[in-house]
C-alpha cells in the first residue's frame, strides 16, 4: 500500500519535476471517497471521489482530486489508497481514561438487576476504582493507560479526551493529572486534560456540599495553578452532585481559566442541559433525560451534545438520547466512547455504529459526529476534526470503499492506515514502529 515515489533519472528531468511539483513529505492518493467532515459541509461537496491528500510538516497542505493533487505535489512518501475511504483521525471527547483495577464482576450484578446506582452506594462502582487508583503510582497509572491509547490508536483515534476523578484527594487528583500530562507527551495521540475532582462522594466526605466546598477552595486553585487541566466536568445527577453544587464548581472553574464540561441528565431529568446553557459549557455529556427547555437552551446557547450510546448500552437500558430533537434544534452532536472500568470501550467504530442502529444517526451524520463535532466539543476544531489546509494531518485508511460501510459493517476493525501529525503510525492493522 505505500511507496516512496521516484524522481526521473535524468539530470534535466529532475529540474523539470522539482521546478513544476511541489514536494512534501506523504501524499494519500486516489481514495475512492475522501469524507472532509468540514464545519460548514454547505459550502460545498464534503465529500471527494477519487480524492488526494497532500500532507507536509505534519499538516494538510492540500485536498482535492487525484489528478489536480498529482499535478501540483510530488510526495516523498505515497500511500496508495486506492479504492478506499479516507476520512479525519476520529476525535473521543469523553473518556475517563486514567484509572486502576477492573470492575468485570459487575456485569454479574448488571444482569441480576442491581441499577449504577445502587451498585455504587454499596461501595462497588467508582468508589471501588477510587480505592484501586489512590494505591497506584502515577508510573502504573500512565503504563496501563498507554495500553489503552494504543488500542484506541489501532482503531483510528488520534485525539482523546481523558478526566481524572478516581482520586477525589487534592493528592490524588494531582497525580492523574500528572498523569494524564505524562500520556501526552509519550503517545502519539493527543490527550486533551479534564479535571473532574467532582465525580463521585469520597468516604471522607459527608455530603456533597462539604466536598463541593473542598473543591473549590483547594483542589481549583492547586489545578489552575500546575495548569493541568484545559477543562472542569462534574457528575450532576440526583443522588451525587446537585444542580447548586454543580453551578457553583462550574462558575469557580471558570474563573480559573478551565472552561465547562457536565455529566447532565444521564438517569434523571435534574436540569442538566439549563445548567450546561446557564454557565456556557462548551459541551453537555449523556442528555438521555434531558428536557425540551433545556435542548431549546443548549441550542441557542451553542452547548454541544456528546451522545455515548455505549453507555446505554452496558448499563443494559432501552434509553437513548433524543438525537433527533437535537437535530432539529441545530445543537451539534458528538459521539464518545466514554472508556471507563464500567464501559471498556475504546473503539469509536463501534460507537459509530450503536449511534447508526440507537441514535438512528445516519453513517454520514455519525462519522461528522465522532469526528468535525467531538474536536468542537473539545475546543480543538481549528486543529482536527476534518480534511482542510492548514490542519493537522490526522487521517485514516478505511478496508471500505465509502462511508457507507460505517455502521453497516461493523464489530471488526476497518481502520488499514493512520497517519497521526503527518507520520504513518498504524499500517496493515498494526502499530507502526
Ligand atoms: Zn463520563
Amino acid at each position: 500500500m505505500r511507496h516512496s515515489s521516484h524522481l526521473h533519472s535524468s539530470r534535466h528531468g529532475r529540474w523539470l519535476c522539482t521546478a513544476s511539483r511541489r514536494k512534501v513529505d506523504l501524499v494519500v492518493e486516489a481514495a475512492s471517497e475522501l469524507a472532509l467532515c468540514r464545519p460548514q459541509p454547505e459550502a460545498g461537496p464534503d465529500i471527494i471521489e477519487d480524492g488526494s491528500v497532500a500532507v507536509h510538516q505534519g499538516r494538510i497542505v492540500a485536498v482535492a482530486k487525484r489528478e489536480e493533487i498529482r499535478r501540483r505535489f510530488r510526495g516523498q512518501t505515497v500511500i496508495e489508497a486506492k479504492g478506499r475511504l479516507v476520512t479525519p483521525g476520529f476525535v473521543d471527547p469523553h473518556t475517563h481514561l486514567l484509572f486502576a483495577g477492573s470492575r468485570e464482576d459487575e456485569l454479574e450484578l448488571k444482569l441480576e438487576g442491581r441499577s449504577y446506582i445502587e451498585i455504587l452506594k454499596a461501595g462497588g462502582g467508582i468508589l471501588r476504582t477510587v480505592e484501586q487508583t489512590r494505591k497506584a503510582s502515577l508510573e502504573k497509572l500512565v503504563s496501563r493507560a498507554l495500553n489503552t491509547l494504543d488500542r484506541m490508536l489501532l482503531h483510528g483515534t488520534t485525539t482523546v479526551e481523558a478526566k481524572s476523578g478516581y482520586g477525589l484527594t487534592l493528592r490524588d487528583e494531582v497525580k492523574s493529572l500528572k498523569a494524564i500530562k505524562e500520556l501526552d507527551l509519550q503517545h502519539r495521540v493527543d490527550v486533551v486534560p479534564t479535571f473532574m475532582g467532582a465525580h463521585a462522594l469520597p468516604p471522607e466526605f459527608p455530603d456533597t456540599a462539604s466536598y463541593t466546598d473542598h473543591i473549590v477552595k483547594e483542589m481549583l486553585p492547586r489545578v489552575a495553578q500546575l495548569r493541568l487541566a484545559k477543562f472542569c466536568d462534574v457528575f450532576c445527577e440526583k443522588d451525587v452532585f446537585s444542580i447548586e453544587d454543580s453551578r457553583r464548581l462550574l462558575s469557580e472553574a471558570k474563573l480559573r481559566s478551565m472552561k465547562p464540561k457536565i455529566h447532565a441528565d444521564e438517569f434523571s431529568r435534574l436540569g442538566g442541559a439549563e445548567l450546561a446553557a446557564e454557565v456556557r459549557a462548551t459541551s453537555a455529556d449523556h442528555l438521555i433525560h434531558a428536557s425540551e427547555k433545556g435542548l431549546d437552551n443548549m441550542a441557542r446557547a451553542g452547548v454541544v451534545a456528546v451522545l455515548m450510546p455505549g453507555t446505554s448500552l452496558v448499563m443494559m437500558s432501552d434509553r437513548y438520547a433524543d438525537a433527533s430533537g437535537m437535530t432539529s434544534r441545530g445543537i451539534p452532536i458528538a459521539l464518545a466512547t466514554d472508556f471507563n472500568p464500567n464501559c471498556m470501550l475504546e473503539n469509536m467504530q463501534l460507537v459509530i455504529a450503536l449511534a447508526v442502529y440507537r441514535l438512528q444517526l445516519k453513517p454520514i451524520q455519525a462519522l461528522r459526529a465522532a469526528t468535525i463535532n467531538s474536536a468542537a466539543a473539545l475546543n480543538v476544531s481549528e486543529s482536527v476534526g476534518s480534511l482542510e489546509t492548514g490542519k493537522k494531518a490526522d487521517l485514516l485508511v478505511f478496508e471500505e470503499k465509502s462511508h457507507r460501510f460505517l455502521g453497516y459493517h461493523f464489530g471488526a476493525n476497518s481502520v488499514h492506515t493512520v497517519v497521526k501529525d503527518g507520520r504513518i503510525v498504524v499500517e496493515g492493522f498494526k502499530l507502526a514502529g
